[in-house]
């Protein structure tokens, strides 16, 4: 078993957080495939610390300490995570846009928590699916992926009336995904996954509310010559990673307050421009391996995620329209009509 402690630290940590509008990272260790090596996992705090150790080297080299907002352990369960990301997910309905992507490297458990196990069974089903149950429970949403601005060619856009209808969006969504197999894991996705929830409502003063919230299970993080993929393969890994460095070049730009963050440069950071740097409520997965042979891997996660939690969101805003605004668009609308029925 691992060390816990129990303490305030965390509260503290994350109301700090909150105030300044942070990025909210959590980071997720999944169990071990080798139960009879020793993992790298040292310690996991209830205050948001995890400490690592690579047992081939020297302690001191070999030791590691970061802090995120929370760490799941090996023991964690679905419910757990759904737990902590509930109220986030929530705020949604209050017209807050929220964003909630899994980063790591392939095999570290990115669809586990976004998904669940494939198939989508009943059981471990994971916070798409527990966000969607949630969302409907609490009132009737429209679900439609990416609708406006952004040009992606092959998104298309549905209504759905319950959790089952958006079901079965998803598996044929999962069905699409360019899946193949690499050295490291044969359930290895090479692209990312985008389910975007637009939510449009009506609050008790009769104002409009319109929010939405994309789930991201981005594509692996590591680097491309450890999977040992070649030809058409290793061009879509590179086409891939070079998407994912966008992500790194936009957080680092954001975390040293440039003045031109490069929104610009991928798709992936075109799309999440609002919930990395303007006023969205946006949560990271951090997902690491615990076998010693994925240490360099699990550095590399770590460290990314440490940068993407000192990146400040600006507050987050309620999109909201009055009552009387909302008469006058659709006014505006009616005449145009009618004006267009004429010519
Ligand atoms: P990724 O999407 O990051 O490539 P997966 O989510 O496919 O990784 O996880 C790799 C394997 O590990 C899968 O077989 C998955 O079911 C299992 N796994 C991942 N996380 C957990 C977890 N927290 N508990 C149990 N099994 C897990
Ligand atoms: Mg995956």
């Amino acid at each position: 078993g691992y060390h816990r402690v129990v303490n305030e630290n965390r509260k503290l940590y994350n109301m700090v957080q909150d105030l300044r509008g942070n990025i909210r990272v959590y980071c997720r260790v999944r169990p071990s495939f080798r139960a009879e090596t020793k993992d790298v996992i040292e310690f996991i705090g209830e205050d948001g610390s995890l400490v690592i150790l690579d047992p081939l080297k020297p302690r001191k080299e070999g030791r590691k300490v970061f802090q995120f907002n929370h760490v799941f352990g090996p023991t964690a369960t679905q419910d757990d995570v759904f737990k902590e990301t509930q109220p986030l997910i929530r705020s949604v309905m209050d017209g807050y846009n929220v964003c909630i992507f899994a980063y790591g490297q392939t095999g570290s458990g990115k669809t586990h928590t976004m998904s669940g196990p494939s198939g989508g069974m009943q059981k471990d089903r994971g916070i798409n699916y527990l966000a969607l149950e949630d969302l409907f429970h609490i009132s009737k949403i429209r679900s439609c992926a990416s609708e406006n601005g952004l040009n992606l060619p092959d998104a298309t856009m549905h209504s759905v009336k319950s959790t089952a209808d958006v079901l079965q969006l998803m598996k044929l969504g999962e069905l699409n995904r360019a899946v193949s197999s690499t050295a490291i894991n044969n359930r290895s996705s090479r692209s990312h996954s985008v389910l975007t929830i637009h939510v449009h409502g009506k609050d008790t003063s009769g104002s409009i509310l319109r929010s939405c919230l994309h789930l991201v299970d981005l594509a692996g993080s590591e680097r491309v010559d450890k999977s040992e993929v070649t030809g058409d393969r290793l061009k879509e890994a590179q086409y891939i990673n070079k998407s994912l460095s966008c992500l790194g070049d936009v957080i680092t730009a954001l975390a040293q307050k440039n003045s031109h963050i490069p929104y610009r440069n991928s798709k992936l950071t075109l799309l999440l421009q609002d919930s990395l740097g303007g006023r969205a409520k946006t949560l990271m997965f951090a997902h690491v391996s615990p076998e010693v042979d994925f240490f360099g891997e699990t550095v590399s996660t770590l460290k990314f995620a440490q940068r993407v939690s000192t990146v400040e969101l600006g507050a987050a805003r309620v999109n909201k329209e009055s009552n009387e605004v909302m008469q006058l668009k659709e006014q505006i609308e009616s005449l145009k009509k009618a004006l267009a029925n004429k010519e």
